[in-house]
């Protein structure tokens, strides 16, 4: 498990049927050839194929992540859709941890430019320490509200609607290798959001472990998904 803006976050490579000679041998159907190792031809083919966007080997893998992330970053999450499965924690069916996400003081950040090109420059400490302030306040008054409305008998659907988007949730998140970089490609980038992208990077941290020659020919082809 990769801990991800602790206490709450985390990713966890929870099962996989990933590697690279999987890519290899999808490729080789072609041809109804196999290999039975990793060779320089096994690397020279995967990165052949990740150049030339032959990307349909790459989809014989899988990958089952479980994810404890804020909504407002699972809200981008769930934005990839090919290739993707997802179930998610039930806000209707159990009482939801009143866990938020609250960014540390380094983290408060101002923006400027326009839309699509924003900077984000870090706020002094004081701004700083005045935000995180009134974030936590916004989210115990939340957090009470919900407990509140549960107590008054509010079906759990509807108490939580009071709850914030740092609010935590958890999912089971499977892709394939193809997908995989399709989101690291835009999300593990600098123009990405940086909470997501601390969670791209525990991805991709556990991606360059389970197949070490299609993440190095990814890296090598300036990180464009096939
Ligand atoms: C920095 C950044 C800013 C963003 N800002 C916004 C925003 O302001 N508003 C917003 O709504 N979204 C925004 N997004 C989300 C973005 O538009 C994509 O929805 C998201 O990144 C998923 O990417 P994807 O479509 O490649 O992934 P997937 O849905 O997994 O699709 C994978 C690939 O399949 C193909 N594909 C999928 N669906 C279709 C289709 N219907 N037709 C043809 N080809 C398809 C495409 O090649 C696609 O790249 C932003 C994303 C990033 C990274």
């Amino acid at each position: 498990m990769i801990e991800v803006h602790p206490p709450h976050g985390y990713v966890d490579l929870t099962r996989h049927d990933a590697a690279d000679l999987h890519v290899v041998n999808a490729a080789r159907a072609s041809f109804v050839q196999e290999s039975g190792d990793i060779g320089d031809y096994e690397r020279g083919l995967i990165n052949y194929l990740l150049r030339n966007r032959h990307g349909s080997p790459f989809e014989h893998t899988s990958f089952t992540f479980t994810v404890r992330a804020p909504i407002f970053v699972l809200r981008e999450w769930h934005r990839h859709r090919v290739g993707i499965s997802i179930n998610e924690e039930s806000g209707r069916y159990k009482k939801l941890e009143t866990d938020f996400y609250t960014p540390d003081y380094g983290h408060v950040r101002t923006q400027k430019g326009k839309p699509g090109s924003y900077e984000f420059h870090p706020m002094g400490i004081i701004d700083a320490t005045a935000a995180v302030t009134k974030i936590e306040q916004a989210q115990r008054v939340a957090a009470q509200t919900y407990e509140e409305l549960l107590e008054m008998g509010v079906a759990k659907e509807l108490a939580r609607t009071v709850l914030p988007v740092s609010t935590y949730s958890t999912m089971v998140w499977s892709c394939n290798a193809r997908s995989l970089m399709n989101f690291l490609s835009l999300r593990n980038a600098p123009d990405a959001m940086r909470e997501i992208r601390e969670y791209a990077e525990a991805l991709e941290s556990y991606f360059a472990e389970t197949m070490p020659i299609t993440h190095a020919a990814f890296v090598a082809n300036d990180r464009i998904a096939p």
